[in-house]
């Protein structure tokens, strides 16, 4: 059956989309299934914020800059999975990315906006995938009509790439995995006339308890098997049965509301995935038994994942170097040469970011199946995994001890301490509330739980960075200039004979 579109509302708003996580999905939590996930306080926050920037989707601010109207039914749809075909399409969804950052500040690693285009990418591959022959589906086609049906229902994904963390000791990347790690790794059991039956897990799938559906694949690292049966790329409702999210510790309790200002909004939860005998229909399937056409992809260089992230990381750190500045200003600290210097560090790495940005925007170019991908990207990535610590390490610097000691909401609302926070810890020229709520600010974004995950997340979201600057080396032609200097080296120096 090809995924229907007749009943579908177009981009989502924020009462569908809390109404949508009420499908009893099988989330675990702290030893416990959480009965219902937008209710529950770990999910709250981060649910309803989403909610919030749904619904700017059918506002008359943002309606015309966050969706288009779909040709096919005539639904407004985000820009998300509009797939782009000119550098106009590539600066609509760019203004689309700016708006979803915008508003959550650059916190949220996977948002609805960042998972769409892994499908547009698959789309982007949709005659690769069809190469490859099974008699009860047809590749390609499934994936041309899931994107329909994603972008027709504005469905909010989450991917899940790896295999769990058991033991890696004879597992050389980019090569054959050994086969102690099949045994783990998802795999199928057997065909019905439905589907696939799978059993196995994955580690990890942020947002999973939290999304409308779970995109599962194969990373770089865990596509060359030696078991066809772990070869599969698929998606499947969050509530499929024999589906278990198992959630890390939440990072959104905490003291007050202001004292943790993002952990609150913007913990979108990471979680395991479990699969036990779990029933994957045909037209969901994009890949089975054959991974060539995703091994063909890591080659291909087209680049339909870019904005989502990339404007990410730079409101990101716009948000650091802002607060960095205010801290300074706060504390009187800003004409310190040493302070001024850490700041320009932090201001020259934000702006490396936006001419990298233009520049790829500059060097988009139109693939051979017509969709315009925007230029190479591949070293930003990889230089904002090692990036990201340093602005911490510097946002850390500039505050000093005032990052952790800060009076809490309750303490400034006691007259029996307030007179002494007035006096001892107010700022230059700043009161007591605004020093606390700005260090506070400061504190999520670099010591607190939230702080920590987000900086684990922004090392490993991209999959493990070594590896990452080994295969971009592979790919990295210096011929000219090795030949060159070889050529410089045989040659007799200038002021011989
Ligand atoms: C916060 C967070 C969110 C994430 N979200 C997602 C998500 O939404 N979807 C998703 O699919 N994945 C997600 N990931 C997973 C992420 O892609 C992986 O963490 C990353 O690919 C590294 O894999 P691993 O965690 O299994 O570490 P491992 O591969 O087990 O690595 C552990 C250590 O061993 C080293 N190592 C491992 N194998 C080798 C080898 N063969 N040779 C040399 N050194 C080796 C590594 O360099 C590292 O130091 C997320 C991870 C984090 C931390």
């Amino acid at each position: 059956m090809v995924l229907d579109v007749s009943t579908a509302a177009g981009a989502m708003t924020g009462d569908r989309y809390i109404e949508s996580l009420r499908d009893n999905r099988e989330v675990w939590l702290d030893g416990e299934r959480v009965p219902s996930v937008p209710d529950h306080p770990a999910f709250r926050g981060m649910v309803n914020e989403l909610a919030r920037i749904y619904d700017l989707q059918d506002s008359d601010e943002f309606r015309d800059q966050m969706t288009f109207v779909s040709p096919e039914t005539g639904n407004r749809c985000s820009y998300s999975w509009l797939l782009p075909r000119s550098s106009e399409d590539l600066k609509l969804k760019r203004r689309n990315s700016e708006i979803w950052n915008e508003q959550s500040w650059g916190q949220l690693g996977r948002s609805p906006d960042i998972l769409a285009p892994h499908i547009t990418a698959l789309y982007a591959i949709r005659d690769s995938l069809g190469s490859v022959k099974h008699p009860r589906c047809a590749f390609g086609e499934n994936i041309a009509n899931y994107h329909r049906y994603c972008q027709e229902n504005d469905l909010f994904l989450t991917h899940a790439l790896g295999d769990p963390q058991v033991d890696r000791s004879q597992q050389p990347q980019n090569e054959q995995r050994n086969i102690i790690e099949e045994e783990l790794a998802l795999h199928v059991v057997e065909e019905t006339s439905e589907g696939v039956i799978i059993t196995g897990a994955k580690q990890l799938a942020t947002a999973a308890p939290i999304s409308n559906e779970c995109y599962v694949s194969l990373s770089a690292t865990f596509l060359r098997r030696s078991d066809p049966k772990c070869v599969l790329a698929f998606s499947i409702p969050t509530n499929s049965p024999g589906m278990k999210i198992l959630c890390r510790e939440p990072v959104s309790y905490g003291y007050g509301g202001f004292g943790h200002p993002l952990g609150l909004n913007y913990d979108e939860q990471d979680a395991m995935l479990f699969f036990e005998e779990v029933l994957v229909p045909w037209d969901r399937i994009f890949m089975l038994y054959d991974s060539s056409p995703l091994l063909a992809q890591l080659t291909r260089r087209a680049y339909f994942q870019g904005w989502p992230n990339l404007v990410r990381i730079h409101h990101r750190m716009q948000l650091m170097t802002a607060v960095a500045t205010l801290i300074a200003e706060a504390i009187g600290v800003i004409e310190y040469r040493e302070v001024s210097a850490k700041l320009g560090e932090m201001a020259t790495c934000t702006e490396m970011w936006r001419h990298s940005m233009d520049g790829i925007e500059h060097n988009a170019f139109l693939t051979d199946d017509g969709l315009m991908s925007l230029g190479d990207m591949n070293a930003m990535n990889i230089f904002f995994s090692q990036m990201s610590s340093r602005m911490v390490e510097l946002l850390r610097e500039i505050a000093g001890s005032g990052i952790i000691m800060q009076p809490s909401e309750k303490d400034l609302a006691n007259p029996d301490l307030r007179g002494y926070l007035d006096k001892y810890m107010r700022g230059k020229g700043v009161d007591v509330e605004y020093k606390s709520r700005l260090f506070r600010l400061a504190h999520d974004l670099a010591v607190s739980s939230f702080g920590m995950r987000q900086e684990i997340y922004e090392y490993w979201h991209g999959g493990d960075p070594n590896r990452n600057r080994i295969n971009l080396l592979r790919n990295y032609d210096q011929d000219g200039v090795t030949e060159r200097i070889k050529d410089m080296l045989s040659r007799p120096l200038a002021n011989e004979g």
